[in-house]
């Protein structure tokens, strides 16, 4: 059996990667907001057709396969391609739209996602629900031709750049079960009565809080049908999941790099590849890289069979999240107290650091490893429901 790529598609790696290195030059670092958020990039790689690359002709994607679209995820990732401002329309917003939309919203969102002009924030989580989103509190209630929304969400990366929110609302509550009364909702963030709040963090990102007064909105900001955004909330979850697995490329990235630094670091006139310890580290990591590798490559080849992957989504993202804590780790360990050296004359210019910080929450961003293990248990192993 061959895992290995074709020929064209090797090609098309080698096209992007040309592409990125001389858009970005040789040594993005890639972890301030700045670095990672660039509208104008984004709308470099849409004249290239590059946000659509999986998506069907019929909506203006290059209809090529999802194997092609990863090599592209690969490469941004490797090449620390700031990415923020595209990355949830294309990945989760256009793929669950795509599916579940209106012809209207299709029309609306599809051609100004793949242009690279809108930006969207995902507003799932609030003070009440994070990991039991299904206990969404915040209300969208019709008042004539317009909903009424009132509410919190927590956690809302990309609110105050975010042109558009897609969020889970409640519209029936009194559905007898809490699920069946949520509804998907795309909102744009200039509604009068939206008022975005920040927080800084460990890793320098800030995240955001948004609260909704009275904001009215038309009917048309009900994503596919009303009370059904469960369901949607579900795909568009697990395409987030299919994406967070596809992060392996940075980590092997940082991998590549610490390997090449162990080479040719002397410490205490010993050269840091020969102590055992380093070297049992990195072997273990080149395993468990490849393994995280191809977990990727099986969900982008299971969504390009059409379905969207669930347990697989899980597994992929566990795996590789924390794997990406054992990197930095490792990174830390080769370099010593040189790692969290936030200086441009030191090895990695402070992105060790960083990464060990950042690589914290992506065992809870996208939804915590806990629970996602208990997903794995009921839609992987058909372990009954605790
Ligand atoms: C950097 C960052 C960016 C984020 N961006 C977004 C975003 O853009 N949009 C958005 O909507 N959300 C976002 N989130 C929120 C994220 O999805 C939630 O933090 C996550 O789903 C967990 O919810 P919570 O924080 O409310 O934790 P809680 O639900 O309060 O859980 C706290 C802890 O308890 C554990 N736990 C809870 N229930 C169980 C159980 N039944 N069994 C075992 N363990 C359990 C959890 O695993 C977790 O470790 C982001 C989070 C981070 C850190």
């Amino acid at each position: 059996m061959d895992f290995g790529f074709t020929k064209e598609e090797e090609s098309f790696r080698q096209e992007i990667r040309d592409y990125l290195s001389n858009e970005l030059g040789p040594e993005p670092i890639g972890r301030t907001p700045e670095e990672l958020f660039s509208r104008e990039f984004s709308k470099k790689l849409a004249a290239k057709g590059w946000l659509g690359i999986g998506w069907p002709k019929e909506y203006g994607g290059l209809g090529r396969s999802f194997t092609e679209q990863l090599i592209c995820s690969e490469e941004m990732m490797r090449a620390r391609a700031p990415g923020g401002a595209h990355v949830l329309a294309q990945n989760m917003v256009g793929p669950a739209l795509i599916r579940v939309g209106t012809d209207e919203q299709k029309r609306e969102f599809l051609p100004k996602i793949l242009s690279g002009d809108l930006v969207f924030c995902l507003g799932y989580t609030e003070p009440n629900a994070g990991t039991d989103l299904a206990n969404c509190q915040t209300t969208a209630l019709l008042d004539g031709d317009e909903y009424v929304i009132n509410g919190q969400k927590m956690f809302t990366s990309f609110a105050e750049v975010a042109d558009y929110a897609w969020m889970t609302v409640r519209t029936d509550p009194d559905a007898p079960k809490k699920h069946h009364g949520i509804s998907m909702f795309i909102v744009n963030m200039k509604t009068p009565g939206i008022r975005v709040g920040s927080f800084d963090t460990m890793w320098g990102f800030p995240v955001y809080e948004v609260f909704f007064d009275n904001v009215r909105v038309p009917k048309t900001a009900v994503v596919g049908e009303l009370n059904k955004g469960w369901s949607y909330l579900t795909v568009a979850l697990d395409h987030e999941r299919v994406f967070m697995g596809g992060t392996v490329a940075a980590h092997s990235r940082l991998y590549d790099d610490i390997v090449e630094y162990a080479k040719k670091t002397y410490r205490n006139g010993k050269l840091l590849s020969d102590d055992p310890i380093i070297r049992q580290r990195l072997a273990q990591l080149a395993v468990d890289l490849q393994i995280a590798r191809l977990f990727a490559h099986r969900v982008a080849w299971i969504l390009g069979q059409g379905v969207v992957p669930f347990a697989e989504a899980s597994m992929t993202k566990i795996f590789t999240s924390e794997l990406e804590q054992r990197v930095a780790n490792t990174a830390m360990l080769i370099l010593g107290l040189y790692g969290p050296l936030d200086e441009p004359q030191f090895p990695f210019k402070g992105y060790v650091g960083w990464e060990y910080k950042f690589s914290l929450m992506q065992a809870v961003g996208g939804g915590s490893n806990e629970i996602e293990r208990i997903l794995i248990a009921i839609a992987g192993l058909g372990l009954p429901r605790p």
